[in-house]
């Protein structure tokens, strides 16, 4: 792996009126330099992909109805985005590995993003399971109810008589 100095390639169309021999050479230098870390990171013939990002696999995504496209798949890879988690505020970075992860393996809704990090996830899960067994439960409870022989199902004012 080689350095990837961040703005590389950044500037390298500036004019400048007067310029030394050193300059000059230094100038020619970062451009080639540039030009062998452009081809580097050539994924598709003209896009370029930084170190550190996944290339995305459109053929793999979820589809869905939105005539719009998700800044990753014009972008043509993904790379690692900063987010404040949703439950406990602390500031986390979603992996250009775990967004390809997200979007085609576990087949995540391309305009879905990650809202909490892994512990407040796991609680969230956590909650939600809680939340599906007492629903479960709670019918399971009414079935019960309504399946008891004899007047047990019976509304009161017809026990009066
Ligand atoms: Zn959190």
């Amino acid at each position: 792996m080689h350095a990837c100095p961040a703005g590389a390639g950044v500037g390298e169309n500036e004019v400048k009126t007067y310029k030394s021999g050193k300059q000059r050479r230094a100038e020619i230098k970062a451009a080639r330099l540039s030009k062998q870390h452009r081809a580097s990171h050539r994924v598709d013939g003209f896009r370029v992909r930084p170190e550190g990002t996944e290339p995305v696999n459109p053929a793999r995504l979820r589809p869905n109805n939105s005539y719009g496209v998700p800044d990753f798949v014009w972008r043509g890879y993904y790379k690692d985005m900063a987010f404040r988690c949703v439950d406990c505020g602390v500031e986390q970075v979603w992996t250009a590995q775990r967004q390809r992860w997200w979007y085609e393996v576990a087949q995540g809704d391309v305009y879905s993003t990650a809202r909490r990090c892994a512990p407040c996830r796991l609680k969230e899960r956590q909650r939600k399971e809680d939340a599906r067994r007492a629903w479960r439960e709670g019918l399971e409870r009414k079935a019960a109810r309504q399946l008891r022989p004899g007047w047990a199902g019976m509304a009161p004012k017809n026990l009066d008589r």
